[in-house]
């Protein structure tokens, strides 16, 4: 009962979160980890922890950048953070109506599904709104990491707050009693990604 509860998966938003966000970036030499990213990654692969990156990226929807572009970035990002256990991305604009672009919960279940967890037992990290209430509609565990474009009523709203990566892996590992996922959404697995 008071058995340490590993997570089943640790689940990043990559702009912001993991890398400077850079809008729409296509540029690999532009990609610059966060603070405490490459250490808090580290942290959680020594601790069988997957890690997955879960990403909007609207730039391609909107056609400032191109899917070769995004995969040099995202290449980049794992030359720099190391090898991600998944990769679930929407490439799609909110117009596109998808069910993977954060806030929906598309791409964590995606994620999820792909690693063999259920997103009950994801943690999912992030730096603004959208990526909380993904977490939260897919039933997973949200820690918001703000910056400085994160608004008060984002992290107001959020259920949990950390300072930075450090702090997230921190509860991650330790938190015996972390709160588990109150919602579930069974209609989730019947959700079809046209990218992930
Ligand atoms: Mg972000
Ligand atoms: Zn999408």
């Amino acid at each position: 009962m008071f058995e340490k509860r590993r997570p089943g998966a640790v689940l990043f938003d990559r702009d912001g979160t993991l890398i400077r966000d850079v809008p729409y970036n296509g540029d690999p030499a532009r990609v610059e980890p966060m603070p405490g990213a490459v250490e808090a990654l580290g942290r959680l692969r020594r601790a069988d922890v997957p890690v997955a990156v879960v990403t909007n990226q609207s730039g391609v929807a909107k056609g400032l950048l191109s899917p070769d572009e995004m995969d040099q970035v995202n290449a980049k990002v794992e030359e720099l953070l190391g090898p991600f256990d998944a990769w679930a991305i929407c490439v799609h604009d909110d117009a596109d109506g998808c069910t993977c672009r954060k806030p929906a919960p598309g791409l964590v279940i995606r994620a999820a599904a792909v690693l063999d967890v259920s997103p009950r037992d994801c943690v999912v990290v992030g730096d603004i709104g959208r990526d909380m209430e993904a977490a939260r509609a897919a039933g997973a565990r949200g820690i918001l990491v703000p910056t400085l474009v994160t608004l008060q009523e984002e992290i107001q709203q959020a259920a949990e707050v950390a300072d930075d990566l450090t702090d997230v892996v921190d509860r991650v590992l330790s938190d015996a009693e972390a709160p588990v996922g109150a919602v579930s959404a069974p209609w989730a697995r019947a959700m079809g990604w046209s990218r992930w």
